[in-house]
């Protein structure tokens, strides 16, 4: 059985439009307007398992003052920016007595038949009575965002919040706290239950080894800092050998030259070490010159590329237009770095995997991770793959660690270093 969130569209993920105190749908795309807590609440809620679901009276279909193609465009738009997983819409009016316009719960209880659904386990999120009536008919918990509309309510809704993004924050509390789910620690998403792909990043040549034996670890990412710490010296000998070692998951290695034909050289020779390796191009060369252009051949001759450096969203535009249509390939945002400037990073790589969404060739690095936080960070914004370094990867069996127990091994620490210190008051 799943859980669903069913979700009012107007003044719920679009911005109603208000006249005298009463909230209307926008008349087409240049009247749409997306809440802007909108895009992070529902990445949140479809990370935590919830199928998203709207569930929108059309009514001025039926009165001839809309048309459905205007409100299919609509979904369109909102489709291509939001994690929905279905529009579910009553184009009637009253006099159609039809079972799906709300406050009749028609249109969940279709869902729920087709999905399998269980309703005790999901909620409803609206802003006026007929979606707070409808979602308790068909047995879901109700959330009102209230706008305070000049309007009645007469149905009482189980909460009510200001926002979606209040509603989500609701919703995943409740989620912490239900019985059903058990103790609080094991409400959260744990290693397995993760879809981002894991990477390595290092160049510490046993470690490698040795990270190769766990199955979560899906591909391993180098870079010439990375190696130069590790005390190599021989670019091409160290490559060659790791790539023969672990031949089974992607490798990326970059180029060094900052000159545009010397770099062209160098990836198609490390693209011929291995069906498995990424060619790492950084985004410009050290005087700001962009390598798209190089990147859009490279990657139309079928080298593998990983673009990597990425800060902006405009580089990972201009990355998603190279390489549209190319060989698979790798956009690396630094995520961490972006963090390093006081930046907060989801809402970007959330924004990042919007653009890359039409480009299947083409998946997003959450690259320099700061804290293992940041592997379920990537994981609800839908990156497809995130890096990590492997002080991170040792923090791995920390994943879903008890808090109360985590707090009591702090304790002990302070503990046993002030008696090996022989510290005296
Ligand atoms: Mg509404
Ligand atoms: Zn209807």
């Amino acid at each position: 059985m799943q859980r669903a969130v069913f979700l009012d569209r107007d003044g719920v993920i679009n911005r109603a439009i208000v006249r005298h105190g009463k909230p209307y749908p926008p008349s087409g795309l240049d009247e749409l307007d997306i809440l802007p807590d909108v895009p992070e609440a529902l990445f949140r809620l479809r990370s935590a398992g919830f199928r998203l679901i709207v569930v929108t009276n059309q009514p001025d279909v039926a009165r001839g003052t809309q048309t459905r193609e205007a409100v299919e465009a609509i979904h369109a738009a909102m489709l291509a920016d939001l994690p929905i997983d279905e529009f579910r819409v009553c184009y009637h009016d009253d006099a159609d007595r039809c079972t799906c316009r709300k406050p009749a719960p028609g249109m969940l209880l279709a869902a729920t038949a087709q999905h399998q659904i269980d309703l005790g386990d999901s909620f409803l999120v609206g802003d006026r009575w007929r979606d707070v009536e409808a979602g308790h008919r068909a047995g879901c918990t109700t959330i009102l965002i209230d706008h305070r509309y000049a309007e009645p309510q007469p149905v009482q809704p189980d909460v009510q919040v200001s926002s979606m993004a209040e509603a989500a924050d609701w919703i995943l509390a409740r989620l912490g706290e239900d019985p059903r789910q058990g103790k609080e620690s094991n409400s959260m998403k744990l290693l397995k239950d993760l879809t981002v792909k894991i990477f390595a990043d290092g160049a510490d040549r046993s470690e490698m080894l040795e990270l190769s034996a766990k199955p979560y670890i899906k591909g391993f990412t180098t870079n010439p800092t990375l190696m130069h710490k590790a005390g190599i010296t021989d670019y091409r000998a160290f490559a060659r050998d790791i790539i023969q070692a672990i031949p089974d998951r992607p490798i990326c290695f970059e180029v060094f030259s900052d000159e545009s034909a010397e770099m062209e050289r160098q990836a198609y020779e490390i693209a011929g070490w291995g069906a498995n390796v990424y060619v790492k191009i950084p985004v410009t060369n050290t005087c700001r010159e962009p390598s798209y252009a190089l990147v859009k051949r490279l990657s139309h001759d079928g080298v593998k590329v990983n673009a990597t450096a990425m800060l902006t969203l405009t580089q990972v535009r201009e990355v998603a237009e190279a390489v549209a249509g190319g060989a698979p390939c790798y956009v690396s945002v630094f995520a961490g770095r972006i963090a390093d400037t006081g930046r907060d990073p989801v809402p970007l790589m959330a924004a990042a995997v919007q653009l890359l969404r039409p480009i299947p060739n083409a998946e997003l690095i959450w690259a320099s991770p700061r804290e293992l936080l940041n592997i379920f960070q990537a994981d609800s914004v839908g990156c497809h793959i995130v890096t990590a370094t492997h002080d991170i990867l040792k923090k791995l069996p920390l994943v879903g660690k008890d808090l109360a127990e985590r707090s009591l091994e702090t304790v002990r620490m302070f503990y046993d270093d002030a008696s090996k210190a022989g510290f005296r008051l």
